[in-house]
């Protein structure tokens, strides 16, 4: 393998992805980049209708504006922070038409899973035997399945959004499963979605940016649509809304702001019920009844809509046949997780530079990078990944030249 040779799979393409390969790609190395979604930044246009808190400008990677400015595209700057949609549209998507991007990224095509060639996970332990093999990468797309090969892999595919399970301690709660399709995981679209709540009661449980943009929006149809009822459920009966004092970021400020008031009773038709868990579902004719339990003592909430917004996971299924060493705590790779455990606590603008370093697996060449490299930690921001996408491809050639290829 020499350096002009060195071929690089990239999963997923959302932002830390396709930085990743445009970084691949300015090294003139081969990059093949999988999305499993029929468009790329799929995790994102998930959430497409909510504004982001980030401007323009914190976005985008030096590296995305010379790829579109290369091609003559405009570069979205300025006015208020895009909508998930927008970002999509107006970010990503031309990005994928540049020349920077040709024929690199390969939609609606899944990894399934990743392995060392000719070696199983317990062989050749971070081993420079092992690090000579390639790496075979099982796909599927349009229902058939292949493999490919690459020197080296860039795990970018992020968390899933809203995957948390909704019951005490961060498991399905009894009858969970059961009603999984009554309940609802994404934020709702509001006002386009009021129908599905005005004059009706519906349980929202978290207290994230996300559950706060869902009580934001219901305190709307509350507003407009009397009889309708919201029921708020917190783990936490103080929860940080995550918005630090003078933080720079105004319309993250002021949705705290508004789900603080909102908590402390400031809407009539929304209760704010901290200190309790989910421990329970069961369907009561059209409705649900859930049980709560905590510290006030348990009580039952019968309901019509079941909201979840209790936070995102990682699956780490993709590489369980590779030598990563996960953190217990957050799921994240062990270095950077101890690090970021290690950090003060902080907010996501103030989090210090973590080098590529901390981001080196057992597993020789393969990274991950993007929202999945911080598990659970809450303080990632996408202008983070654009980083790591930096500095793992400066880390890989290093590497190159290192072995003398
Ligand atoms: C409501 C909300 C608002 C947010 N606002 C902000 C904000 O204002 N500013 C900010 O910086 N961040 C914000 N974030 C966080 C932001 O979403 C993440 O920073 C960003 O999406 C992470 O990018 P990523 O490329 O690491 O992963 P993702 O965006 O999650 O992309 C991962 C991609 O991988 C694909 N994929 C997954 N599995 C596979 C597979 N097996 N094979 C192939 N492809 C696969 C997915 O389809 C997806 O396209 C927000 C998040 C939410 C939920």
């Amino acid at each position: 393998m020499s350096e002009g040779k060195m071929r690089v799979a990239i999963i997923g393409a959302g932002p830390s992805g396709v930085d990743a390969a445009l970084a691949c790609r300015e090294r003139g190395w081969e990059v093949d980049v999988y999305e499993r979604a029929p468009r790329a930044a799929a995790a994102i246009r998930d959430w497409g209708h909510v504004r982001m808190f980030t401007p323009w400008e914190m976005n985008r990677s030096a590296r995305m504006d010379e790829a579109l400015a290369g091609a003559g595209v405009a570069i979205p700057d300025g006015g208020a922070p895009p909508t998930g949609a927008e970002f999509a549209a107006q970010l990503i998507d031309p990005l994928l038409d540049t020349p920077a991007l040709d024929g690199a990224v390969h939609l609606g095509c899944e990894v399934l899973e990743i392995a060392r060639a000719g070696l199983s996970k317990e062989q050749e332990i971070a081993t420079d035997a092992r690090a000579a093999r390639h790496f075979r990468l099982i796909l599927r797309q349009d229902g058939t399945e292949r493999a490919a090969v690459a020197d080296a892999v860039i795990d970018a595919t992020g968390t899933e959004f809203a995957a948390g399970p909704l019951g005490d301690g961060g498991v399905a709660a009894p009858g969970e499963r059961s009603l999984a399709a009554r309940i609802r995981r994404r934020i709702p679209d509001l006002p386009a979605e009021s129908e599905s709540f005005a004059g009706r009661t519906t349980l929202v449980a978290g207290t994230g940016h996300s559950a706060q943009t869902a009580i934001a929006g219901l305190a709307d149809v509350v507003a407009a649509s009397p009889g309708t009822r919201v029921v708020w459920v917190s783990r936490s009966a103080d929860p940080d809304w995550g918005s630090p004092v003078d933080d720079p970021l105004p319309d993250r400020a002021a949705l705290a702001a508004r789900a603080g008031e909102v908590a402390s009773g400031a809407v009539g038709g929304i209760e704010f019920l901290g200190g309790l868990s989910v421990h329970g579902l069961a369907l009561a004719g059209a409705g649900i009844d859930v049980q709560l339990d905590g510290t006030p003592g348990p009580r039952t909430v019968r309901v019509d809509e079941v909201v979840s917004l209790t936070g995102s996971r990682a699956d780490a299924s993709l590489y369980r046949q590779l030598q990563v060493h996960e953190c217990y705590a957050t799921g994240a790779p062990i270095k950077l997780s101890a690090q970021l455990l290690g950090d003060a606590a902080g907010d996501c603008l103030s989090q210090p530079e973590h080098g590529p370093e901390l981001l080196r697996n057992p597993e020789p060449g393969f990274f991950i990078i993007g929202a999945k490299s911080y598990g659970r930690a809450p303080s990632y921001l996408m202008r983070t990944g654009f980083g790591q996408a930096e500095g793992v491809v400066a880390l890989l050639a290093r590497d190159l030249a290192a072995v003398g290829a």
